[in-house]
């Protein structure tokens, strides 16, 4: 589904990404940890074609297509979901007018027609109910004041709204407490499926006790350093990335 190949990436002329390889298949969690400052938010920013994210080098796939020619709104319509850190806040806009404006958009760039607001209002309505997620939250400004499991909340939801292919989730050195994190694990267990893949950038193992990935890696310095099941995550965990910040220096 997603390849990646040899990628270089610099962000005002300083090399991040240095030779990075990476294949999700469609089906697959994978997790990405690695000591900070290792490139793992460049990686995020550079799929989601953030200004100032240079690629130098390399090759970036999603089902085929060269996801590095286009814009970040056609990224999104290909099946490209980014889930950041700190999501944005925005007094005047409800929620829920974030959600169709977010879901309109991609119908559109997908030559699909819009979906009138009384269908749109059912499908939010199922999609919250099938992740146990209540539509109070959805009448105030979006982010505004939510708690950081609201905030988790309304991202898993917009996920399950635009049903990505590929979802990207930044969760590093977020300090998520222990209902943010429950609410990012049970709704990437919700909608893990046969045909979407995920990718978990943590810093921390304790994410993984609730999300079992097919495949963790080990990022140091700008590339993929190490490979393996989800009992490297526990090996981290208990030996730290020292390890990794020697070697990949040398
Ligand atoms: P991680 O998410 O693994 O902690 P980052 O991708 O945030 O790593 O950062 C990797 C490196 O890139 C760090 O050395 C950081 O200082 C640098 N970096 C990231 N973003 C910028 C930026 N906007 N301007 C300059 N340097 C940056
Ligand atoms: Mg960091
Ligand atoms: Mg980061």
């Amino acid at each position: 589904m997603l390849t990646i190949k040899n990628l270089h990436a610099s962000v005002e002329d300083k090399p991040i990404l240095k030779g990075l390889d990476l294949e999700v298949k469609a089906g697959e969690v994978h997790a990405i940890m690695g000591p900070n400052g290792s490139g793992k938010s460049t990686l995020s920013y550079v799929l989601a074609g953030k200004d100032d994210y240079e690629v130098t080098e390399g090759s970036v796939t999603l089902e085929g297509e060269d996801l590095l020619a286009l814009e970040p709104d056609e990224r999104a319509a290909k099946g490209l979901f980014l889930a950041f850190q700190y999501p944005l806040e925005i007094p005047g806009v409800a929620t829920m007018t974030f959600l169709k404006t977010a879901l309109n958009a991609q119908l559109r760039a997908r030559g699909e027609a819009e979906l009138p607001t009384p269908a749109f209002m059912k499908l939010v309505r199922e999609k919250a109910d099938s992740l146990g997620i209540s539509t109070e939250m959805l009448k105030r400004g979006l982010n505004v004041g939510f708690s950081g499991g609201e905030k988790k909340r309304n991202e898993i939801l917009q996920m399950a709204l635009l049903e990505p292919k590929l979802c990207v989730l930044d969760e590093t050195d977020s300090g998520l407490d222990i209902d943010a994190l429950k609410v990012v694990s049970e709704g990437v267990n919700a909608l893990r499926a046969k045909n979407r893949g995920f990718i978990v950038i943590t810093h921390y193992q304790r994410l993984l006790d609730h999300i079992t990935p097919d495949v963790v890696h080990v990022m140091a310095q700008g590339r993929i350093v190490r490979t393996g099941g989800p009992e490297l995550a526990h090996e981290l965990e208990a030996q730290g990335y020292a390890a990794y910040v020697a070697d990949a220096a040398a």
